[in-house]
């Protein structure tokens, strides 16, 4: 018996040594033929691909960008100023990619996947940054709302899981705010948060990690970070990097957020590269490619059939407009990529309204089938209601005579538009919006001065949650508003009012 297992062990490894087969690694080498502006030709480098990670003799990393007949052209990653003509090049046979997996969480990673702290992260795989979208056929509709807490948002303009959603607005109109307060409000909703900086100044991409950890938001959330400072290159791969790490989790059946923050300066980012690499330029000097390096990126946010896990990725991608134009290349081709537009207008922003959502140019084209029950009870004229009242309202500033009825809708659509106002940090609960909303379908706010009216809204919740907490619980649980928790909020709304 023993001796046949010796046997056994023995002719195992005799075949294994006799199949075993050593193969050399095999590395190609060039030499830097030109270089300028971060931009390098390599020649004698065969058998280059497209977005091939390339290996300086001074330490130094590039990205194949270009494939010519007997040269390549790379974009350096970092360290441009330490490559020198005529040194070596090693093509490392591989492309681009990053670290992905619960390590990362918590983690502020650059466009490659280093840390900033100088921790390693342990991670046991890594995808490429460029990888094809999900295919249609592993992809089912947009059926769980994604809950921003912003009311006149998660009212109007409901965002769903998987859906990819523009916020769109001149500088300085709250746009990165909304997308962080969407962040801190997924805190115990399952979800993951990926914040992908792109060419914005290190101190505010510092402010909003701060912001982050203050709100115990970094425990499931990543940033990705390429500051103004990094390369172009690190800018343009970013976007691409952040959606890896994210596609990681949502093949793994998670739900995840991604805030691109923004791709107006990743669309200059890569205009930069096509011009120094002598690419055609075309309308407002961008490359033809433009469209199609943002329709990549947002065709990966996706929300997968059951077979495949049912992970979601949501997108929401940023664009910075100039003097409110949206009409600008950059913006009317992100605008046709996504499932509809938030649009923050400066105007509206000064005059107090925060946030600056212009409801008549915003837009959720799938968002509305994935909205909450209850939501959708109380929500259902709003829009109509705002619209009229912004369309009344430029009459009313011509001092024209008006007669009550319309009177009354003047005066029920600043109570809206205040009651739609939001601080910063202060995102609501689905229960806190449908009883404010309900409340204010049934008039109860009628006689609140516009000031007053975001303390009075939270006093008749904190009054309907203490007294009723079932009635809370019920739409919570349920996401529904059925007829007799609304009885119920009758009630509780009278009684409010009597007080
Ligand atoms: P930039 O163009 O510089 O990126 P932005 O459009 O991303 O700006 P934010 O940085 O989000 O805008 O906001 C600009 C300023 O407005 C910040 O100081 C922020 O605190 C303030 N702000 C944003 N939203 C609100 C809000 N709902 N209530 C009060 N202040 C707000
Ligand atoms: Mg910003």
């Amino acid at each position: 018996m023993n001796n046949n297992l010796t046997e056994n062990i023995s002719s195992y490894l005799k075949r294994i040594i006799d199949e075993y087969e050593v193969k050399p690694i095999s590395y190609r080498y060039g030499s830097v033929e030109k270089l300028g502006d971060g931009v390098v030709r390599v020649a004698n480098l065969p058998d280059c691909c497209y977005g091939e990670l390339l290996e300086f003799e001074s330490g130094a990393y590039g990205m194949v960008l270009d494939l010519e007949e007997n040269r390549v052209g790379a974009v350096l990653l970092e360290k441009s100023n330490l490559v020198r003509v005529g040194e070596t090049v090693k093509g490392t046979g591989r492309v681009v990619r990053v670290p992905v997996g619960d390590c990362c969480l918590g983690r502020v990673l650059d466009p490659i996947g280093r840390t900033f702290d100088g921790e390693e992260l342990k991670a046991s795989e890594y995808y490429p940054v460029e990888r094809p979208a999900p295919k249609l056929i592993d992809r089912r509709p947009v059926d769980t709302p994604l809950q921003t807490g912003f009311i006149s948002i998660d009212s109007m303009i409901p965002i769903g899981r998987g859906q990819r959603e523009l916020i769109i607005g001149d500088r300085q109109t709250g746009k990165t705010s909304i997308g962080i307060d969407t962040i801190i409000n997924q805190k115990g909703q399952n979800v993951i948060c990926i914040y992908c900086a792109i060419g914005q100044k290190a101190s505010t991409v510092a402010g909003v990690i701060k912001t982050l950890r203050d709100n115990d938001a970094m425990d499931y959330s990543i940033v990705v970070s390429a500051t103004a400072a990094d390369s172009p290159a690190m800018q343009y791969l970013a976007p691409y990097s952040a959606c890896a790490i994210g596609e990681y989790f949502m093949e793994h059946g998670k739900d995840v957020l991604i805030v691109y923050d923004d791709l107006s300066k990743h669309a200059i980012a890569y205009r930069t590269m096509s011009l120094l690499l002598h690419r055609p330029p075309g309308r407002e000097a961008y490359p033809g490619d433009v469209f199609y390096l943002h329709s990549r990126l947002l065709e990966r946010a996706a929300c997968l059939s059951k077979e495949k896990g049912g992970g979601t990725l949501t997108a929401l991608p940023i664009i910075e407009t100039m003097g409110g134009n949206i009409s600008a290349y950059i913006p009317t081709n992100v605008i046709s990529i996504t499932d509809g537009q938030i649009y923050l207008e400066s105007e509206l922003f000064h005059s107090g309204v925060r946030p600056a959502v212009n409801t008549g140019l915003s837009v959720s084209r799938v968002g509305r089938s994935a909205q909450r029950e209850a939501m959708k009870k109380v929500s259902g004229s709003l829009r109509i209601e705002l619209a009229q009242y912004r369309e009344m309202a430029v009459f009313a500033r011509f001092g024209a005579d008006i007669d009550d009825t319309t009177k009354a809708l003047l005066e029920r659509g600043e109570h809206l538009t205040a009651l739609f106002n939001q601080g910063r940090l202060d995102t609501y609960s689905l229960s806190e919006m449908v009883i404010m909303l309900y409340a204010f379908n049934k008039k109860a706010f009628a006689g609140v001065e516009n000031s007053q009216l975001d303390e009075k809204s939270h006093e008749l919740y904190e009054f309907v949650k203490k007294n009723y907490p079932a009635a809370v619980k019920n739409i919570e649980t349920t996401y529904d508003l059925d007829d007799s928790t609304k009885e119920t909020l009758k009630k509780a709304i009278k009684e409010w009012v009597a007080l």
